[in-house]
């Protein structure tokens, strides 16, 4: 940055939410993580359980004026490990209080245990869906891997939708927006008209629909995409100027960015329709017609944005799903 930029959390530092951006290990990038300094001094997210990004979220508070061991309240946003890996070291160095939302206790809570299940489930739905097993195989080794940056917090404090988290000098109210994932939680400030959005609304990128395993029992496919265009209906009614996102820097105007979000689908889910109506096709050779050889570690986050659109597609009648030896094909209605 030159000092011809300003910066563009100034606007969020100055009302006291101050980012940190810790580094993780994934294609994303930096996570940002905030801390809110107020009474109690709160952290939203922590960043992935690595030694580097804990030294520098502690180097990040000291030069806040703070000290790890003064955090007081850790909030969390959603239970991906990349806000999440550090959230229970935190919390037993400082004693903060770990509050999280219903639905995400049980991520949090029994972290590999979640993620071997959810693993479980990938895997099937990826050979369901046409992914190779070589790729599958492949993509387990990664996610295994990976699972190192990840860790249980135990939550001291549950959230419910339509909470309201008070603090000293500003009040969040708790909002539920799944899509990105089952747990995405939202904290407004409606005072300072200051939404903490984390991966639900992304600027620089659109956040993935990530096809994620059913909590209820229920055995059919859940419908990320469509569940998360309703979530983001939900927020662009909100009456905000600043959106402090999980990645990259703050957005204003999101409306016009969920707006042009809803345009990139509807583009997307008929870009698919085309491909579909060529001839029948598994979820993984459209993921392959759209984007060509995809890297093994975004086979799944292709195989969800394609699983997203034909969603659409399915709600609309416009296509349906045929099964052949266990694995699944569209084809075009009309
Ligand atoms: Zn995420």
């Amino acid at each position: 940055m030159t000092d011809a930029e300003p910066d563009p959390y100034a606007p969020a530092a100055q009302a006291g939410v101050h980012r940190l951006a810790i580094p993780t290990p994934f294609a994303v990038g930096r996570v940002n993580v905030y801390l809110i300094d107020d009474d109690p001094l709160t952290l939203v997210d922590a960043g992935p359980n690595s030694g580097t990004s804990f030294d520098e979220l502690q180097r990040g508070l000291e030069s806040l004026g703070h000290a790890l061991e003064d955090i007081e309240m850790v909030i969390l946003t959603h239970h991906h490990i990349d806000h999440l890996g550090l959230v229970g070291l935190v919390a037993s160095r400082s004693g903060a209080e770990v509050a999280a939302l219903d639905v995400a206790v049980p991520f949090a809570e029994g972290f590999t245990e979640e993620a071997q299940a959810d693993d479980d489930f990938g895997v099937a739905v990826m050979l369901r869906y046409g992914v190779p097993e070589d790729v599958v195989s492949a993509l387990q080794s990664v996610s295994r891997a990976f699972r190192a940056w990840g860790a249980d917090a135990q939550v001291t404090r549950v959230l419910h939708d339509g909470d309201r988290i008070q603090l000293r000098d500003r009040a969040l109210d708790v909002f539920h927006r799944p899509g990105h994932s089952p747990t995405d939680t939202v904290f407004l400030d409606a005072d300072r008209r200051m939404l903490i959005a984390a991966d639900h609304l992304l600027g620089h990128i659109s956040s993935n629909p990530l096809l994620t395993r059913p909590r209820d029992g229920s055995t059919g496919r859940p419908r990320a995409l469509m569940t998360y265009l309703e979530s983001m209906r939900a927020t662009r009614e909100m009456e905000v100027d600043l959106v402090l996102p999980g990645h990259g820097d703050p957005v204003t105007g999101h409306r016009e960015l969920i707006d042009e979000r809803f345009r990139m689908h509807r583009r997307r889910a008929e870009k698919l329709h085309g491909l579909i109506a060529e001839r029948p096709r598994t979820a993984y050779e459209l993921a392959q017609a759209l984007w060509g050889n995809i890297a093994v570690t975004q086979a799944y986050l292709t195989l969800s944005e394609v699983l997203g659109h034909t969603d659409i597609l399915l709600d609309e009648g416009r296509v349906s799903e045929t099964e052949d030896g266990g694995v699944v094909r569209f084809e075009a209605m009309e």
